[in-house]
């Protein structure tokens, strides 16, 4: 295959990335310097190798030391690690973290439900159940995004934490009306989303 359709297929399968971006992709990186190619190799590389993902959250993170388990925000003492806050994706826990509102513990599920996968197996509910049979929580939040993927995905995590012997002894919530309906949390405005965990019910 040329090298500029096989380029284009690899970009056009990130997220967000349809086929026609994926070609200008190609087409600037055509333009840009050896140099430039090569810091650009060189990031990509770096990134598998220097990235782990924390034990507990599953967030991705930077770590100097193999020892080095848990992100920065799983291993901070000043965490609420009585309250839970369960997201989609990596970058939702950016935006939720973004608002500086919300002091408790994350966990990435790691997507959601969709019309072929509507058994949750992609999703990391046993994880989750583990995290809240070994925490001390108080709380979970279910933050997932306000789509019909994510709301049939919060059904499902309901159902699992109901299934644990803890559950009389947590309360689940959800983020507040008023996010844009169909929306993302990554769109959403950060005093829209603030409000959202303010009023969470
Ligand atoms: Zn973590």
């Amino acid at each position: 295959m040329d090298s500029i359709k096989k380029l284009t297929e690899l970009f056009a399968k990130f997220p967000t990335i349809g086929k026609r971006t994926a070609g200008r992709f190609v087409f600037y990186l055509i333009n840009q310097s050896p140099q430039e190619i090569d810091d650009l190799i060189e990031a990509i590389t770096d990134l598998k190798k220097s990235i782990q993902f924390c034990q507990f959250c599953f967030q991705p993170f930077q770590f100097d030391n193999q020892d080095i388990k848990f992100c920065q925000i799983c291993s901070d003492p000043a965490r609420n690690n009585l309250i839970l806050c369960v997201v989609e994706k990596e970058t939702d826990l950016l935006t939720v973290e973004n608002t500086k509102q919300y002091k408790g513990l994350y966990f990435i599920l790691g997507g959601t439900l969709t019309l072929r996968k509507t058994d949750g197996a992609n999703l990391r509910i046993n994880d989750l159940k583990n995290r809240i049979n070994q925490g001390g929580f108080t709380e979970i939040i279910i933050a997932l995004n306000p789509t019909p993927e994510g709301k049939s995905t919060s059904v499902l995590v309901e159902r699992a934490i109901k299934e644990l012997p803890k559950y009389s002894t947590l309360k689940i919530t959800h983020l507040a009306q008023g996010l844009p309906v169909g929306g993302e949390l990554e769109y959403a405005d950060p005093e829209t989303l603030e409000s959202a965990f303010k009023d969470r019910k």
